[in-house]
């Protein structure tokens, strides 16, 4: 692991070094507290810290205090040395951000097992980060296929929608839905219309481009959103998605099943300023459409489905604008 050792007097510097090494950490040494400062700033591995209260340039609570005045990711735990025994240079020394301290001379033993306490709380912060990380994931994605699910869809269209207002780009969005994927089912269970639903969100996925969205809405549902990108590029990423789709049958236990998609496009150029609702209303509408027409296509939305998706949008009992 690796460790700060911050110290402006060689002597002690070369000691406690010799000690540390012997204990298997991986030492980075700085001779004054600015150096120490910039080791951590520039070093996110160095999470253990031994640092001397006194120094040139900036003293060991000097920084303590930059260290927690910045993120507290990943967090760094700090050992104040000092020469000062003082009850209050202790508490001045702790209120300014370091964890532990000690009073030089110390001693091997005691350093030793306090880093191994500090190694500890580290460990813990790790596996709290990790832990939170995983459910934030799982609160945004679909398990079955690692898409994002409905919720972050719906959220991050907002954000879109407020930067498109706000660029003037165009936003657009695709809703697909497979066909007829009830029979999927039937004929071959569950488990393969599951294979099938990672199959396809794996070839959607992998035909946008990075800073397109992709998620699964619902049963056998996907949207897209995709940024920067007026009706005509919509058209092209939905007829190139149910190309993709429609190409080859996709591989599952069961054997080879043959899927096609219906797609609804609608991009936020075709209205003024259409709020997130009626995107999704319009690119709906128009996927119901191509449902009608015959499966196995993409339609753009059209007048019809604009006008069917902000008549969805006024709430029960608003006064009808007639
Ligand atoms: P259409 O072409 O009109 O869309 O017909 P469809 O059969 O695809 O549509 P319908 O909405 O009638 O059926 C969707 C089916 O998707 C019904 C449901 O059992 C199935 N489904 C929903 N979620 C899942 C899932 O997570 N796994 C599997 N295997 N099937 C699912
Ligand atoms: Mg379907
Ligand atoms: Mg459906």
């Amino acid at each position: 692991m690796k460790i700060l050792l911050a110290d402006d007097e060689p002597i002690a510097r070369t000691l406690l070094e010799h000690w540390l090494t012997g204990w298997g950490y991986q030492v980075t040494v700085a001779r004054d507290g600015e150096a120490a400062w910039n080791a951590l700033k520039s070093d996110s591995e160095l999470r253990l810290a031994i640092v001397d209260w006194v120094m040139p340039k900036m003293d060991g609570t000097d920084v303590c205090r930059a260290l927690r005045k910045g993120s507290q990711e990943p967090y760094v735990y700090v050992v104040l040395l000092t020469a000062r025994d003082r009850k209050d240079d202790i508490v001045r020394g702790l209120d300014a951000g370091a964890d532990d301290y000690l009073v030089k001379p110390c001693n091997p033993l005691e350093l030793e097992v306090r880093l191994r306490a500090g190694r500890r709380v580290i460990e813990l912060q790790e596996q709290l980060v990790r832990a939170r990380e995983a459910l934030r994931f799982e609160a945004m994605h679909d398990a079955l296929t690692g898409l994002l699910n409905r919720r972050a869809l719906l959220s991050l269209l907002d954000n879109e929608r407020s930067r498109a207002n706000r660029t003037g780009n165009a936003l657009s969005v695709i809703m697909g839905d497979l066909d007829r994927f009830k029979n999927i089912n039937d004929s071959h269970g569950h488990a393969t219309g599951d294979a099938v639903l990672r199959e396809a969100a794996k070839r959607m996925k992998s035909s946008v481009r990075a800073y397109d969205s992709v998620g699964r809405i619902g049963g056998e549902e996907f949207m897209l959103i995709l940024p920067d990108c007026p009706s005509r590029i919509g058209m092209i990423i939905a007829e190139r998605l149910r190309e993709l789709l429609s190409a080859t049958p996709i591989d599952t236990p069961a054997g080879p099943v043959p899927v096609t998609t219906s797609l609804g496009v609608a991009s936020s150029e075709q209205a003024n300023h259409p709020a997130s609702d009626e995107l999704i209303r319009a690119a709906d509408s128009a996927l119901y459409r191509a449902k009608h027409a015959g499966r196995n296509r993409a339609l753009l939305a059209n007048a019809s489905d604009w006008e069917a998706g902000r008549a969805a949008a006024i709430p029960a009992g608003a006064p009808s604008v007639v």
